[in-house]
């Protein structure tokens, strides 16, 4: 029986594991890196936790032998996406980066290259909107004359008073983020080009004519890529003997 690794974390990786599963002959491992306490359950067997770098998933590999890896974590997981490339290389093990689209730049967008030069972009006095997640936020809190709330799904510890938690679960509905945007004030949308269905934010700053500042994605990693769910499930076809 063929295997294949599947490094989840999206709704994609959920849809790919949904799909691989019916795959007769196939045994699918998903691995989640366990940075949410209560992630949706996937249809496969899923182990929890990082690998320990590069080093780690190559001796991972190297002990479970799949017949092929699909990285389908988020557009911004970068790190995971190197150790990948590096790990199956040496493992010479067949990888596949599965990457949802990018959204379209819209007109009136910032976009800029990390999250130090978004923080840069804000003016005095802002009052941001950060979709960016729980890391990378030093540069906003070094931004001691703006103030910012920051959109988790889990409580972030350790925020400066400048900095407003705001804990909730995606999608958001346009409804919701109209009524967010007004309700807090926010001047300036900072968010990652993630890609995928949940551009309710971006239509709302859009109407509401809020500035948006968008950080770019990271540069694809070396390899096949994919774009969608069918696509990562015809790659593995050909790859391995399904
Ligand atoms: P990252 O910076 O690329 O990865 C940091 C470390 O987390 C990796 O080196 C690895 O640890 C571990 N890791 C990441 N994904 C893993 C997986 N699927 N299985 C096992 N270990 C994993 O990633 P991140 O940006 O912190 O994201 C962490 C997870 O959250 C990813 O799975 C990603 O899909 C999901 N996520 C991220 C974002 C985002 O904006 N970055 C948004 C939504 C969901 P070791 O080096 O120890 O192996």
């Amino acid at each position: 029986m063929s295997s294949v690794l599947l490094l989840a974390g999206t709704a994609e990786a959920r849809a790919l594991a949904t799909a691989l599963s019916q795959i007769e002959e196939l045994k699918v491992t998903a691995s989640l890196a366990g940075v949410t306490s209560d992630p949706p359950e996937l249809p496969v067997p899923t182990r929890t936790g990082g690998f320990g770098g590069a080093e780690g998933l190559t001796d991972w590999l190297a002990e479970h032998r799949p017949a092929a890896v699909i990285d389908a974590t988020h557009p911004y997981a970068a790190q995971m996406q190197r150790n990948t490339v590096i790990a199956c290389t040496r493992a010479l093990t067949p990888h596949l980066r599965l990457l949802r689209p990018a959204w379209p730049k819209r007109p009136g967008w910032q976009v800029v290259e990390s999250m130090s030069d978004a923080a840069k972009a804000l003016p005095a006095g802002a009052h941001a909107l950060l979709t960016t997640g729980r890391k990378d936020i030093a540069p906003f809190a070094a931004r001691t004359d703006a103030r910012f709330a920051l959109r988790s799904i889990e409580p972030i510890q350790g925020l400066p008073p400048h900095i407003q938690p705001m804990i909730a679960r995606p999608p958001f509905t346009v409804d919701q983020e109209r009524a967010s945007f007004a309700l807090l004030g926010i001047t300036h949308l900072v968010t990652k080009n993630a890609g995928g269905s949940g551009t309710a934010k971006l239509d709302v700053a859009d109407a509401m004519r809020i500035a948006t500042i968008v950080v770019a994605r990271p540069a694809p990693p070396p390899g096949p890529r994919a774009e969608t769910v069918e696509q990562a499930v015809a790659w593995l076809h050909r790859v391995v003997a399904t």
